[in-house]
């Protein structure tokens, strides 16, 4: 698969089934925290380990998934990198620092946006990431990797993961979840399981095939449409799993382990913006007993689609607290900024190399 190498990368598999042929225990033990707690990707710098051996696994296993191919922002802002896989193609991560807590004590956590596929194959007309269609699945290593690299040009360590870049995680779930058993081991990432969220478009089958994964991760709906008539129009997905059948398999995942949902909601003029789609998403949000997210549109170049008037999204929030008990949230750029998480700076990448 990968054209530019012919060596397997070692964190494809579970440190906890390497096998490196005669080497003790204790030397496979320093070879994982030089991985996963010092962020360290390359073998020559395993400084405590013989250099003949250092040279020899350098030249049985790659180690690192992918080079930085653009970055930007700095350690207080919203930061996004731009990857190149082994085999050229590119992938996008975006770190968010936010200040979380209550007054008195307030932290600074830093969030890591995720991306699971390169494209995605489920063409919501909205989203920069499915435009040209699904490239390939990422593998583990790729998954796992974007969190040590991450991790280490931030200089700390990431508090929360949200898999809302390129690509739809549930469609990916053979690499995804030993990807995420390394994330929430402790002497893999250390993460928690609630501080880890997975968003889909709604694949229904496998929700329910995730709902028994033994760890309480949390789960984010797109929604972006109180009812079957409108969500098709933006997300051909619902043609195969209707809203109905929908909830019902959110329903069944938060009984599963008392697991969270979240409805999120971009908000696109004149498509999904009235008030009647405020109140049928409210509807679903008190059933679910679930938090609802409300998203400002991010404009795509290239695309039609145009963030409502700010003056309509504030009506459509208060639209939706309008039922009691309901919990809803609004995230400008600011906090989240999902735009470059969606296929944009890929987009842009691609758009750069056909005007060359
Ligand atoms: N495939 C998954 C996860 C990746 S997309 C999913 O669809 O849930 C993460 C979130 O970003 C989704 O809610 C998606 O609908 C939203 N999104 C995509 N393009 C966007 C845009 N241009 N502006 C705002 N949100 C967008
Ligand atoms: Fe894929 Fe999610 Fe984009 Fe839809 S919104 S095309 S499922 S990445």
């Amino acid at each position: 698969m990968h054209s530019n190498s012919v060596n397997p990368l070692l964190i494809d598999t579970p440190f906890t089934e390497w096998q490196f042929e005669g080497l003790p225990s204790y030397r496979v033990e320093q070879i994982r925290e030089w991985i996963f707690e010092k962020g360290i990707l390359a073998f020559k710098d395993m400084t405590n380990l013989p250099g003949g051996l250092r040279q020899e696994l350098g030249q049985k296993y790659d180690l690192t998934p992918m080079e930085t191919a653009w970055e930007q922002g700095s350690a207080d802002t919203t930061q996004k990198f731009l990857w190149k896989l082994r085999d050229e193609q590119f992938i996008e991560s975006v770190l968010i620092p936010a200040t979380e807590g209550t007054k008195g004590v307030r932290a600074s956590r830093l969030t890591l946006c995720v991306s699971t596929q390169v494209g995605c194959a489920l063409g919501c007309k909205f989203c920069a990431s499915g435009l040209d269609g699904l490239k390939r699945n990422l593998t583990t290593g790729e998954i796992v990797g974007q969190v040590i690299l991450a991790r280490r040009k931030a200089g700390k360590r990431i508090d929360n993961l949200v898999f809302m870049g390129m690509g739809e995680p549930l469609a990916n779930l053979p690499a995804l979840i030993p990807a995420l058993d390394i994330i929430l081991d402790a002497k893999g990432l250390g993460i928690g399981a609630r501080h880890i969220t997975l968003s889909t478009s709604g694949l229904v089958p496998k929700i329910l095939e995730l709902a028994k994964y033994p760890a309480q991760i949390r789960l984010a709906i797109s929604l972006h449409g109180g009812n079957d008539q409108t969500r098709e129009k933006i997300m051909p997905i619902n043609k195969r799993y209707p809203i109905n059948e929908l909830l019902d398999a959110c329903e069944k995942f938060i009984e599963a382990r008392k697991k969270m949902i979240t409805l999120e909601y971009i908000l696109i003029k004149g498509v999904n913006d009235d008030l009647n789609q405020a109140n049928l998403l409210a509807k679903h949000a008190l059933r679910l007993n679930a938090k609802v997210n409300l998203i400002p549109y991010n404009k795509v170049e290239g695309l039609g689609w145009e963030r409502p008037e700010i003056s309509r999204i504030k009506a459509f929030k208060s639209q939706v607290e309008r039922k009691k008990g309901t919990r809803v949230t609004l995230r400008m750029e600011k906090g989240h900024d999902i735009e470059a998480a969606c296929g944009q700076l890929r987009l842009r990448e691609t758009v750069k190399k056909i005007n060359c």
